[in-house]
């Protein structure tokens, strides 16, 4: 049982995580598209300077309290699990990209409402990447999709969600970066 949880917040952990999606994807594959489901990848903004200011412990409680929060706050259904460090995924079935946005973005809106570790006079918030299965996807380029959109997330100046296709993906990908600035962003900007 414990080879599943993360040792620190008792939540799912990568290992855990990767078999969930490995027989979610599975079982999209073989739906013809019906068992739709999305992810949503979590990363606390600037955690290093959270420990760096408050130490590793307070570090460590704020990362306990994200998961308990995530946990609470996530649907019937839903699954949480510690990827890494200060990066979280909640697995979400039968969920389509819009949804998970929304929820993704309501979640981000109670982060940032929230006192996490005892912080309370400190202005805590996380960055969102939501992704959704598409056809011919394996677990790693869901995984890589979500990713990208968190990334996304962050360039964009933290605190916020993006969601992304594989579509927008590609459009992203032949983009020449001289036309960055003139261009419309190819990438759906959910919210902010
Ligand atoms: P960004 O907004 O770009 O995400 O910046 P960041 O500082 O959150 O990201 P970065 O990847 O630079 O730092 C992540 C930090 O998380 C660095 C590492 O020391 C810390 N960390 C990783 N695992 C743990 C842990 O289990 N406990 C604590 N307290 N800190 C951890
Ligand atoms: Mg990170
Ligand atoms: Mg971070």
């Amino acid at each position: 049982l414990s080879a599943s949880r993360d040792a620190l917040t008792s939540v799912a952990n990568r290992g855990e995580l990767e078999t969930q999606l490995a027989m979610m994807t599975s079982e999209f594959s073989q739906s013809d598209g019906t068992a739709a489901f999305s992810v949503m990848f979590t990363d606390v903004d600037f955690f290093k300077s959270i420990n760096d200011t408050h130490g590793h412990t307070v570090g460590d409680r704020v990362l306990i309290d994200l998961a308990k929060h995530l946990q609470r706050e996530s649907c019937a259904g839903e699954r949480v699990a510690r990827y890494g460090g200060e990066e979280f995924f909640t697995l979400c079935p039968d969920t389509r990209l819009e949804q998970a946005a929304r929820r993704a973005e309501r979640l981000r809106v109670s982060i940032e409402r929230s006192s996490m570790g005892g912080l309370n006079e400190t202005s805590f918030t996380a960055s969102f990447g939501v992704a959704q299965a598409e056809p011919g996807d394996s677990v790693e380029s869901i995984l890589r999709r979500a990713d990208k959109a968190l990334y996304m997330a962050k360039e964009s100046g933290r605190n916020c969600t993006f969601s992304l296709t594989n579509e927008e993906l590609l459009a992203g990908v032949d983009q020449p970066e001289e036309d960055d600035d003139q261009s419309p962003d190819p990438f759906l900007f959910v919210n902010r």
